[in-house]
């Protein structure tokens, strides 16, 4: 029998451990911390009675992942286990200043509508995904080499994806609240929106909003992770955690080891002779822009100004589009901004189970300089506060956790970066390299495991979707034939 080792069970370790259980092989996943899930975990952080995301919150990219789907992670037969998502009543809304929001609704016809004299653009510029958000996860959610499913969809995409945000929204939308709301759904990029290919995260988010939402996992993300991990265990795998790995040479041998690490993780393990060329390819990875993250316990929901905005799962603070690609101008070239993007999500707006009755928690995080060392909470709840006045009088408990504590967390967030890579430069195509970016080349000792790369800094990158893993297995599994 085939034997896989997978380190790391974060949402790519597990679906990796899923496929891999169901085709037949003897998989053993093994996790450094006590619980699984990773970056997609959720815990009581703030009191009995909470459930607190601490990382993923909001899944666009979840529910239409072609891996969960093939997984069955919805299946009744799941039991307690199974996954289910559960959406507020509006995906996403973004406060401007002077009060009012823009929402985006799971219906875009409605989102374009509120537009005005840019319903017309808005309705054509996010159709493609908008008609086939599953179609369009699929085919931005794999490896760049290789034939594609939808090759047309992919080209209607690239048309206008292919443009920077703050060149794109200006020629095509006329009012500042399509500019804004489009220019928010762009930096799910973390790139400056100045950048080629921003438009195409806000084209997908938006668009996949209109359909199938930016969810919840009801009852937390950890949902994500003990279905998947139940699926693997179901299949025969089995997970160890609380073992931390530093050397592969302390693992019992077996034919396959996948890392659901990032690139200068394997850089410091032990036992593994990499090529010369993948060295020097890891050791120049950036991991591009962090996040700082916030959570509250409040004794009552937000005051937006807006009051609709109560109702949204994931809102985006950042003001107009200009603000907004200041910030992450800032941000990228090393900077603190004063009125950084904060995205926050109201996880009790689509799930009362998070929170004891009558309180709410309120989650969210700024995007700040790699390893910003300094203290961003006044600079997030200034921007709460400028769209909600109040908001700081309603929290009874805060935890802030800055990059530094994401990483001692969770090393695969590496100076807070949350996507497992910088999709600047070269790593949007090359991620660590541009054919077989799965295979991890080591210097062969014929006796030695195949080793693979599963995690996010493979493609296609960052998110709870778990593809990264699902194609990693894939690529193993064909390497066997
Ligand atoms: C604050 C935050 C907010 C986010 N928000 C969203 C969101 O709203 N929506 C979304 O889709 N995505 C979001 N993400 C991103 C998403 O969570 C990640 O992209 C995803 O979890 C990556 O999965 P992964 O399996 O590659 O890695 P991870 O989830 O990071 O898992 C890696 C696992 O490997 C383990 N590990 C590391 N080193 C070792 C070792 N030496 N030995 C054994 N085990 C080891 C870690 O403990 C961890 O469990 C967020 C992330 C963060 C941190």
């Amino acid at each position: 029998m085939i034997t896989a080792t997978i380190v790391g069970a974060g949402p790519n370790g597990l679906t990796a451990a899923a496929v891999l259980a169901r085709a037949g092989v003897d998989v053993t996943v093994v996790e450094r911390l006590p619980t699984i899930g990773g970056a997609t975990s959720s815990a009581a952080t703030l009191g009995e009675g909470t459930i607190v995301d601490l990382g993923s919150a909001a899944h666009p990219f979840g529910v239409t992942s072609a891996a969960f789907r093939a997984l069955g992670l919805e299946e009744p037969e799941l039991g307690e286990h199974r996954l289910e998502w559960v959406h507020a009543d509006y995906p996403l809304a973004h406060p401007l200043p002077g009060g009012r929001a823009a929402l985006l609704h799971r219906d875009a016809e409605q989102t374009a509508r509120q537009l005005g004299v840019d319903r017309d653009a808005w309705l054509r510029l996010h159709a493609p995904a908008t008609e086939r958000p599953y179609d369009i996860a699929e085919a931005i959610l794999s490896p760049l080499v290789r034939i594609p499913e939808h090759p047309l969809l992919l080209a209607r995409l690239g048309l206008r994806g292919a443009w920077p945000a703050t060149m794109l929204a200006p020629a095509i939308f006329r009012s500042g609240a399509a500019r804004a709301l489009f220019a928010g759904a762009a930096t799910h990029a973390t790139l400056p929106l100045e950048h080629p290919l921003t438009s195409a995260f806000g084209i997908a988010f938006g668009g996949v909003g209109h359909s199938t939402g930016w969810p919840f996992a009801k009852g937390g993300s950890q949902g994500i992770s003990d279905a998947l991990a139940r699926v693997a265990v179901a299949a025969g795998a089995r997970i160890e955690t609380g073992v931390e790995v530093t050397d592969l040479r302390e693992l019992p041998p077996s034919d396959l080891t996948l890392l659901d690490l990032t690139p200068h993780q394997l850089l410091r393990l032990g036992g593994l002779e990499l090529e010369p060329g993948y060295t020097r390819r890891l050791a120049g990875w950036k991991y591009g822009p962090a996040v700082s993250k916030v959570d509250w316990l409040l004794d009552g929901p937000v005051p937006w100004e807006d009051e609709r905005v109560t109702g949204a799962g994931t809102i985006h603070l950042g003001g107009t589009i200009g603000e907004i690609a200041a910030a992450e101008r800032d941000v990228a070239a090393g900077r603190m901004p004063a009125r950084p993007f904060v995205l926050a999500c109201q996880p009790t707006a689509a799930d009362p189970t998070r929170a004891p009755a009558g309180k709410h928690i309120l989650w969210a995080y700024a995007h700040v300089p790699n390893g910003y060392p300094g203290d961003a909470v006044p600079a997030i709840e200034a921007q709460i506060e400028r769209f909600a006045p109040g908001f700081r009088e309603r929290i009874l408990k805060r935890i802030a956790t800055p990059p530094a504590a994401l990483e001692s967390w969770n090393p695969n967030l590496v100076g807070g970066a949350i996507g497992g890579g910088s999709l600047a430069g070269t790593q949007q195509l090359m991620r660590p390299t541009l054919v077989s970016p799965y295979r991890v080349p080591t210097t062969g000792r014929g006796d030695a495991s195949a080793i693979y790369l599963c995690s996010s800094s493979a493609p296609p990158g960052g998110g709870a979707h778990g593809m990264s893993g699902w194609h990693a297995a894939h690529a193993a599994l064909r390497d066997l034939d």
